[in-house]
């Protein structure tokens, strides 16, 4: 029938309508705040009215719901508590005053003063002065993403209309600071996971610094024990002292000593001294050899060797052949003395050493 469905319509929201004051009545006198009365209107089985009332009833925000940032400050005390301080709270502020939220902030909306020491004038990681322009705020969020310092906060405050624009719109430093329990209550997830990294780094900060105060003891301890070794080695006995006679008899045999060491020192440096001693009639190679293994081995030391030595070197090495050394100490003179004129005079009278 015409104009039916119109009348189920009015039907279903007079229903609302009535259901509404029983609501009321049901939760009277604060039914227009009481959480459980709202929550059952905003759910499926709600009955009455089930749009919010605002500014009496008001929708929590979701957790990443962001609005005009706030600093957050460790000073855990609430604004409108008497015993508030805010210069405890400005000390205690996270922000370092680095600048960069104001350096990546699009619309440009923050402006930092940097405190600095009054004696030396270096800067103090504090600021003297924060402000954000709540108008030319676009509510980004880039300025928390790229704080270093988990120090400025998106809020949830979204309540900021008043009747000017000058001042009011300004947010300055004891505006903006905030205690970390609100940023907890308003974002307990994000506050969980950044307090459980600050958590983390702070345990390895920690972890490392005993880890190195427990290497500097261990140092110290194997140095004090080494030190504690090396005075128990029982020292060596005391040289008995010299008399005046024993020291002068040292003094005179010193340069003796130095010369020998010297001697000694330039044999080292030089090869060792042969001569060619088949230049002497009567030693040939093998002979040669057999003068040199038995510490002949220059003309030099041929010439000072007894004849009588020769033979029994030559009867040692048990040679066929008869070999008569009678001449060679006198050949090797010559030859030692570069006398080879008369070494071949000498050599034109014998016959394979020997004397005819
Ligand atoms: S980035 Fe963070 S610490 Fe740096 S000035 Fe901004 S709020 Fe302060
Ligand atoms: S939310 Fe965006 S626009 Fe607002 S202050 Fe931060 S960076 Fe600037």
């Amino acid at each position: 029938m015409f104009g039916l469905g119109v009348l189920k319509g009015l039907g279903v929201t007079l229903k609302h309508f009535i259901n509404t004051f029983v609501d009321d009545l049901k939760y009277f006198p604060k039914s227009m705040v009481n959480e459980e009365a709202f929550a059952r209107r905003q759910g499926p089985e709600g009955a009455g009215l089930f749009t919010v009332e605002y500014p009496e009833m008001k929708l929590q925000p979701p957790e990443n719901f962001r609005f005009i940032p706030f600093l957050v400050t460790d000073y855990d005390v609430a604004k409108n508590a008497p015993e508030y301080d805010l210069a405890k709270a400005n000390e205690m502020v996270r922000c370092t005053s680095c600048g960069i939220c104001s350096k990546v902030c699009p619309p440009q909306c923050i402006w930092i003063v940097r405190t600095n020491d009054p004696k030396t004038g270096k800067p103090i990681p504090q600021p003297a002065e924060f402000y954000i322009d709540a108008d030319i705020c676009m509510n980004c969020g880039f300025c928390a993403e790229f704080c270093p310092f988990d120090a400025i906060k998106m809020d949830h405050d979204y309540e900021l209309a008043d009747y000017e624009r000058d001042v009011g719109h300004i947010h300055d430093l004891p505006r903006l600071m905030k205690p970390v329990s609100y940023y907890a209550s308003i974002r307990p997830t994000w506050n969980a996971q950044e307090e459980a990294i600050r958590k983390a780094a702070e345990e390895e900060k920690r972890r490392k610094a005993e880890e190195k105060q427990r290497k500097a003891a261990e140092k110290a301890a194997a140095k004090a024990a080494a030190a504690a070794a090396k005075g128990d080695e029982a020292k060596p006995a005391p040289k008995p002292k010299k008399s005046p006679e024993e020291i002068k008899a040292q003094r005179e045999a010193m340069p003796a000593k130095k010369q020998e060491r010297a001697a000694k020192a330039e044999e080292a440096a030089e090869p060792a001294k042969t001569d060619d001693l088949t230049k002497i009639e009567g030693i040939g190679p093998k002979i040669s050899g057999i003068l040199k293994d038995a510490g002949i081995p220059t003309f030099a030391t041929l010439a000072a060797t007894e004849v009588n030595n020769l033979k029994e070197i030559l009867q040692k090495a048990e040679l066929r052949a008869p070999y008569d050394p009678t001449s060679w100490p006198e050949q090797a003179k010559l030859a030692a003395a570069g006398k080879w004129a008369e070494l071949e005079t000498l050599q034109d009278q014998l016959k394979g050493g020997r004397r005819v």
